[in-house]
C-alpha cells in the first residue's frame, strides 16, 4: 500500500507567488517518491491578522459568526492558488474547504472542536491519484455555518487529518526549522532539539513558545500522532515530537527556557486571614471570565496578608475593576497592578525524578543579582516572574545554567 503523509504549511511558507511555487514542488517531490499527498495550508502571509484588523474597523464588537465567515475565506484563498501551482507544474491536485473535506464541528465561533471528519471525499481523490489540498483552521457546524478553530487551527486541521487518515506522517512546515532549546533571537547558542515529548510540547507552548498550536498537541498526544516540525525553506530535519519515553530523552533534565511578557500581576494588600476570603476573591474574578495563573499568597501577621496573582494583559483592566470591587466587599486593603513583569520557564520531563532543579534555575538568576517575584511550579516545569527589563539576561543565564547551548 502507498504511504501517507499529510503536510501543513503555515502562512509564511506561502506568502508570496514565489513561495507558494515552493511549496508546489516540495509537494510533487513527496507525490513523485509514491506517496499519496493530502496538504493543509493556512492563509497566506498576514492575512488573517489583516482581516481581523479589518473587522474590527468596521465593528468594535463583531459577531463570531460574522468572524468566521470572514477569517474563513483566507484559507479559500490559499488552497485555491496552491493547487493552481500545483497544474501549473503539471500535477494534478484540487482544493477543498473545510466544508468539503467534511470537517465537522461543534458550533463555538472562532474556536470551534472538531467533533468528527468525513474523509469521503478526500479519500476518492486520493484514490484518483490526485494531490489533496484542504483548507486549514475552518471547518462547518451541522447547521452548515463556517466555523474557525483558533488561531494556528492549521496545525489541528492536519493533525486531526493525519488521524482520520491513518497517515503515516505529518510534517508542520513553518518558517523555523524546529523546536529549540530557547528563542534564538533571544538566546543565540540556542540548539535545535531533535526529539520532545508531546508533554513538554503542551507544557512549552503555554509558556511561551510560539511553535504548535496547543490544542493540536493535545489531540496529537491523544491519538499518538507522531508530528514532524521543520522549516519549509530547508531540506533539514526538524523536531519530532511524540510520546517520549526513550531512555535517551530521560536522561535531558531540561529540555527548553521559555519566556512570556504577556501577563500582568495584581495584588490585594491587607487581606483578612480568614476562612472563604479566597475563594470569594477567585470566583468573582472566574466569574468574569478570566484566568487566573500564579497565586502568592503570605504568611499573614496581625491577621491581615497580602495576596498577589497573575492575569493575561488583555485581561488587565477588567480584573482589576472586579478585584477593586470584591476588596471593598470583604474589607481589605488597596488593589494595585503590575504590568512591567514576565515570565521565565524551564520545561522538561526529567525534573520529575531529578531534584534541585529549582535550586539550579533560582542560582542562575541570583548569580544576575535579578529578583524573583513570584515562583511556580508543575511536575515537568518551573516559572519564576521578574521584572521584564531582566528576561534577556535571565533566558541565556538559565539556558548556560543547564548547559543547553550550543558552542558559543
Ligand atoms: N490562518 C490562521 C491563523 O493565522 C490559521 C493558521 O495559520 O493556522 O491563525
Ligand atoms: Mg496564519
Amino acid at each position: 500500500m502507498k504511504k501517507l503523509i499529510v503536510q501543513k504549511y503555515g502562512g509564511s511558507s506561502v506568502a508570496n507567488e514565489q513561495r507558494i511555487i515552493n511549496v508546489a514542488k516540495r509537494i510533487i517531490e513527496y507525490k513523485k517518491k509514491g506517496y499519496k499527498v493530502v496538504v493543509v495550508v493556512s492563509a497566506l502571509g498576514d492575512t488573517t491578522d489583516e482581516l481581523i484588523k479589518l473587522a474590527y474597523s468596521i465593528n468594535k464588537e463583531p459577531p463570531e459568526r460574522e468572524m468566521d465567515m470572514l477569517l474563513a475565506t483566507g484559507e479559500q484563498v490559499s488552497i485555491a492558488l496552491l493547487a493552481m501551482a500545483i497544474h501549473r507544474l503539471g500535477f494534478e491536485a484540487i482544493s477543498f474547504t473545510g466544508q468539503q473535506g467534511g470537517i465537522i464541528t461543534d458550533r463555538t465561533h472562532t474556536k470551534a472542536r472538531i467533533i468528527k471528519i468525513n474523509a469521503r471525499r478526500i479519500k476518492e481523490e486520493l484514490n484518483k491519484d490526485k494531490i489533496v489540498i484542504v483548507a486549514g483552521f475552518q471547518g462547518i457546524t451541522k447547521e452548515e455555518d463556517i466555523t474557525t478553530l483558533g488561531r494556528g487551527g492549521s496545525d489541528l486541521t492536519a493533525v486531526a487529518l493525519a488521524k482520520v487518515l491513518k497517515a503515516d506522517f505529518c510534517e508542520i512546515y513553518s518558517d523555523v526549522e524546529g523546536i529549540y532549546t530557547a528563542d534564538p533571537r533571544i538566546v543565540p547558542n540556542a540548539k535545535k532539539i531533535d526529539c520532545i515529548s508531546y508533554d513538554e510540547m503542551l507544557e512549552m507552548a503555554s509558556l511561551g513558545a510560539q511553535i504548535m498550536q496547543a490544542r493540536s498537541v493535545e489531540v496529537a498526544k491523544k491519538f499518538n500522532v507522531i508530528i514532524h516540525t521543520r522549516s519549509s525553506f530547508s531540506k533539514k530535519r526538524g523536531t519530532i515530537i511524540y510520546k517520549g519515553g526513550k531512555k535517551k530523552m530521560e536522561d535531558v533534565v531540561v529540555r527548553a527556557v521559555t519566556l512570556t511578557k504577556n501577563e500582568a500581576k495584581i495584588t490585594i494588600c491587607d487581606v483578612p486571614d480568614k476562612p472563604g476570603l479566597a475563594a470569594k476573591i477567585f470566583s468573582s474574578i472566574s466569574q468574569g471570565g478570566i484566568n487566573v495563573d500564579m497565586i502568592v499568597q503570605n504568611t499573614s501577621r496581625n491577621r491581615i496578608t497580602d495576596i498577589s496573582f497573575t492575569v493575561q494583559k488583555d485581561n488587565l483592566n477588567k480584573a482589576l475593576r472586579i478585584t477593586n470591587e470584591i476588596s471593598k466587599k470583604i474589607g481589605a486593603g488597596e488593589v494595585f497592578a503590575e504590568s512591567n513583569i514576565a515570565r521565565v520557564s524551564i520545561v522538561g520531563v526529567g525534573m520529575r525524578s531529578h531534584p534541585g532543579v529549582a535550586a539550579k534555575m533560582f542560582e542562575a538568576l541570583a548569580d544576575k543579582n535579578i529578583n524573583i517575584e513570584m515562583i511556580s511550579t508543575s511536575d515537568i516545569s518551573i516559572s519564576c516572574i521578574i521584572k521584564k527589563k531582566y528576561i534577556v539576561a535571565a533566558a541565556r543565564a538559565i539556558h548556560d545554567k543547564f548547559g543547553l547551548g550550543g558552542k558559543k
